[in-house]
């Protein structure tokens, strides 16, 4: 039985003995372990993302003004360094061909790297 259905059932009993008072502070108390529910769901939501974000940042080397995931020894696949760290988003980079050599441009910042 969760914490909720404590206080309902709380709630139940207070309300047939008619105290009013006592039944509206249960009332608030139960809403009070809503939100705190709520809460608390979404910092795990944002522990959850941390961790994750901490997991790639420990993969990710940087390489002039781009990140290279660690086992990507040719540094064939370029990640955008602002938005890895603006964002914490791991944005795959737009490598193409120029005139005169490569070119490597960010489709979200649109930043270009050299
Ligand atoms: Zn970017």
């Amino acid at each position: 039985m969760s914490i909720i259905d404590h206080a309902k059932e709380l709630a139940d009993l207070i309300k047939k003995y008619n105290d009013q008072d006592l039944y509206e502070r249960i009332v608030t108390l139960r809403e009070e372990i809503l939100s705190l529910r709520e809460e608390n769901l979404t910092l795990k939501d944002k522990v959850k993302k941390l961790e994750v974000a901490k997991e790639i940042a420990n993969k990710l080397v940087r390489d002039g003004n781009c990140y290279y995931m660690i086992d990507d020894k040719q540094h064939d696949h370029p990640y955008c360094l602002t938005c890895w760290d603006s964002d914490q988003k791991l944005i795959s980079l737009i490598v193409s061909q120029a005139r005169f050599g490569k070119t490597i441009k960010c489709g979200v910042c649109s930043a270009r790297k050299k």
